[in-house]
């Protein structure tokens, strides 16, 4: 484990993925939870930096892809923390829907029938009701706010600790190879709601660090980066001009006429 910023941690030896530790006073919060065979790894990790796995009191899933949640059966079982979700995203884990590729995106129909038959198999999402569902704007109380950052998965989330400067972005946007960027496009099926959320990413005040799902962690000046990510990928729509309303029926009131001025 890496620090990366006073008492929060990047579990850096997932390779594809990340996972991050976030310590306060009732112990730590494991932010995702690696690929599916993960678990033993994180948990090695952190007792690897002097922890015990059982200072692990809650864990925050990003959203219900496989490399995210892939440990979270493990590591529930082996520490009894508590686990969190967005209200929206906790549907998958109680196994009514099914996180589909993007249908609009030609490799994604190809892609449908293999990614159906890991999502029932290998990639299962556990069955689990979580402990909390979380919603935009909620402020938990280890020091991190949720924001609700859908486009992605429906009720992906990120996590911004705004004492600590630290931004967890999920897949809102990843860092690979050191460059920021859009999540994969055949596992995001609603784009333009994406690019919402990565504005709103954009307006945060106080981002310092930014630690993503992928990739490498950004250490100083993240907002500035973000906010010139969002400026490229993802610039405000423009808006239309205003009509003049019109009531109809109403007649138009006679402008004044100038007075003359008297005197
Ligand atoms: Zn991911």
């Amino acid at each position: 484990m890496k620090e990366i910023a006073e008492n929060v941690w990047h579990i850096d030896t997932l390779g594809y993925v990340n996972a991050y530790v976030w310590r306060w006073e009732e112990g730590l919060t494991l932010i995702d939870t690696g690929l599916p065979w993960q678990g033993k790894h994180i948990l090695k990790a952190i007792e690897g930096a002097g922890f015990k796995v059982g200072d692990i009191r809650e864990i925050i899933i990003t959203h219900a892809d496989f490399d995210h949640y892939g440990g979270l059966r493990v590591i529930r079982e082996a520490t009894g923390a508590r686990v969190y979700v967005h209200a929206i995203e906790a549907m998958f884990f109680k196994g009514r829907w099914r996180r589909w590729p993007n249908l609009r995106h030609p490799l994604g129909v190809l892609y449908l029938p293999l990614h159906t038959l890991l999502m029932l198999t290998l990639f299962r999402i556990p069955r689990l009701n979580p402990d909390l569902l979380v919603v935009d704007g909620e402020e938990l109380d280890n020091g991190l706010s949720v924001l609700h950052t859908p486009g992605h998965t429906p009720g992906h989330i990120a996590l911004f600790g705004k004492e600590r400067g630290v931004l967890f972005t999920g897949d809102a946007l990843v860092n690979w190879r050191g460059k920021l960027s859009l999540p994969p496009a055949m596992f995001t099926p609603q784009p333009d709601i994406l690019k919402q959320s990565i504005r709103k990413l954009a307006r945060l005040r106080g981002v310092e660090v930014a630690a993503p799902g992928h990739g490498s962690v950004i250490r100083e000046k993240a907002g500035e980066a973000i906010r010139a990510f969002a400026k490229k990928v993802a610039p405000p729509p423009k808006r239309r001009p205003r009509k003049a309303p019109t009531r109809e029926g109403v007649p138009r009131q006679p402008k004044a006429k100038p007075t003359s001025k008297s005197g």
